[in-house]
This record gives structure tokens, C-alpha cells and sequence, in this order.
């Protein structure tokens, strides 16, 4: 996901570690607690400064080894030491909400085209199931509102619970909807397509696809709800 979407989910998940008892002592301190998890959101795109020695390096290691099977270890510990020493949180209550905030951004980040490789080491596959855009406005407006909820009412067990499991239902239901565009996509197309992938936009009602011919011609094409456009 793009990072204003990281940045609300770090939020959220700093707004939902309030119900742990870890965090609940007066002294505890909400601007370290909620710095944590934000940290934790962002820490695996830390990558983007490949950007800075060209755009080929970029886009061939962004998602790569900082997404990787050993950083969801290893971006929780680093977060740990650091906030757990600055804050005097309980350092296994930190790793574990840490944990989950460093999971649920490489986990996220599978369902967008652009793919990772969560795999690394065991697979260097670049793993992308394409049916969530990078940037999703219901995805990032409903950690907006839940934020905001939140902050009014300091719920967060019931509000980030029911955010999570709309988001759970907005998933599937995106999934249905790339799944019945590749079958009537299918049914379009001739026999010399070998491969045909299909990822979601930023629009609801729109998606790109690319078709793999056998003489390994590549045509990207979008289907909108107005038709098709070259
Ligand atoms: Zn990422």
C-alpha cells in the first residue's frame, strides 16, 4: 500500500494496542506508543530510498528483502529495542503489537500488483494477487474514520474490530470482482492468449489487465464500466 495508507493503519493499530493492560498504566506514554506502531507500519518500505540511486534499481528491490520472511522478525526487535528502552514499555507487549504491525504491512502489500517477495529466502518469487490498488480510498477512509471514531468515543475494541472486519468483507468482495472479470475477460479474448493478468485501480468500477500472447506480444488494455479503452 502507498505510505498515507500505512501511516492511518500504524494509527489504528496504535489505537487498538490501548485494550492490552501492558499499556494501560498511568505513566504510559500515548506519543511513544502510537510513534511504535507507525514506525512499524512504514519500517519495510524503508526500500523507497532506493529511488535516490535511479528508478531501475528501485522497482527491481522495492518490496524485496525488507518484506522478506527474517524483517518481520527483525523490524519488531529493532522497534522494541529502541521505543522499549526511550518509553519503559513492557518489552514483550511492544514486540508482539510490533509484530503485528510489521505482518499486517507485508501481508496488505501481497494484494496489490506491484507484489513482494514475502517468501525470501525460502522463494524469490515476487508475490502480487493484484485484486487491491496501492492506493485504496475505502481502505484508507475506513482507517480514517475508525481513527477519528476512536478519538471521540475511545472504543476501540468495537470500532477498529468492526473497521477490520469490513475491511475482511471488502477484500473478498474485491476478489469476487476481479474473478468475474477474468472470467468474462477470458471469454473476449482468442486462443493465442496464454496468460491474462488482471489488478485493480484506484477507481471501483475500472481495471487494467495485460494479456501474454503466444508470440509474446504484451497488450495492456483497461475495462471500465464504460466499456473498453485502449
Ligand atoms: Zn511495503
Amino acid at each position: 500500500m502507498d505510505s498515507a495508507t500505512h501511516l492511518a493503519m500504524g494509527i489504528a493499530i496504535g489505537g487498538l494496542a490501548t485494550v492490552d493492560p501492558a499499556f494501560q498504566t498511568p505513566d504510559i506514554s500515548m506519543l511513544g506508543l502510537m510513534g511504535a506502531m507507525v514506525v512499524a507500519q512504514q519500517a519495510p518500505d524503508i526500500d523507497t530510498i532506493l529511488k535516490l540511486k535511479g528508478n531501475g534499481i528501485y522497482i527491481r528491490n522495492h518490496r524485496g528483502l525488507t518484506h522478506s520472511l527474517p524483517f518481520l522478525l527483525i523490524w519488531p526487535a529493532l522497534i522494541t529495542l529502541v521505543f522499549g528502552y526511550a518509553f519503559q514499555f513492557n518489552w514483550l507487549h511492544l514486540f508482539l503489537w510490533s509484530c503485528f504491525a510489521v505482518c499486517l504491512h507485508v501481508f496488505v502489500d501481497i494484494f496489490n500488483a506491484y507484489g513482494t517477495q514475502a517468501l525470501r529466502p525460502f522463494s524469490r518469487q515476487w508475490i502480487g494477487l493484484g485484486f487491491i490498488n496501492t492506493f485504496d480510498w475505502y481502505i484508507f477512509g475506513s482507517h480514517v474514520l475508525a481513527v477519528l471514531l476512536w478519538m471521540l468515543y475511545r472504543q476501540p475494541l468495537i470500532i477498529f474490530g468492526t473497521m477490520y472486519l469490513s475491511l475482511i468483507a471488502y477484500y473478498v468482495l474485491r476478489y469476487s470482482i476481479q474473478r468475474s472479470v477474468r472470467r468474462s475477460t477470458i471469454r473476449l479474448i482468442d486462443d493465442e492468449v496464454e496468460e491474462i493478468m488482471i489488478s485493480s485501480t484506484s477507481h471501483f468500477f475500472s481495471m487494467a489487465y495485460c494479456c501474454h500472447y503466444k508470440r509474446y506480444l504484451l497488450c495492456c488494455t483497461r475495462l471500465s464500466d464504460t466499456g473498453h479503452d485502449a
